[in-house]
């Protein structure tokens, strides 16, 4: 059984609950912002602005969720799971998560 050491373990878990809490925290700006077109009559530039910041926090959560590799074999872990981190790595089947 291989196993992954505290440290890389550690370090996992915070980049699963940063990409969760990013997630969560996408969504909610991202309802604000349709929720705020729809009410508030803002112009053009600012809507523009807005969709500009939205598509920048999609790119950078793209970024973050397939930057993280397993630390035994390399593979990329973006493709193995809908958010966050795996419990297992689906290639090495090591465990990922305490
Ligand atoms: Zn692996």
């Amino acid at each position: 059984m291989i196993m992954i050491s505290p440290n890389d373990l550690q370090k996992l878990r915070r980049h699963h609950n940063a990409t969760i809490g990013l997630f969560v925290a996408f969504w909610i700006f991202a309802l604000g912002l349709v929720g705020a077109i729809e009410l508030l009559d803002l112009s053009e530039g600012t809507q523009d602005n807005l969709f500009g910041t939205l598509f920048g926090a999609v790119l950078i959560l793209c970024l973050l969720r397939f930057a993280k590799r397993c630390p035994n074999c390399r593979s990329n872990l973006g493709w193995q799971v809908r958010l966050g981190i795996p419990k297992n790595c689906q290639k090495c089947g090591v465990d990922l998560r305490e």
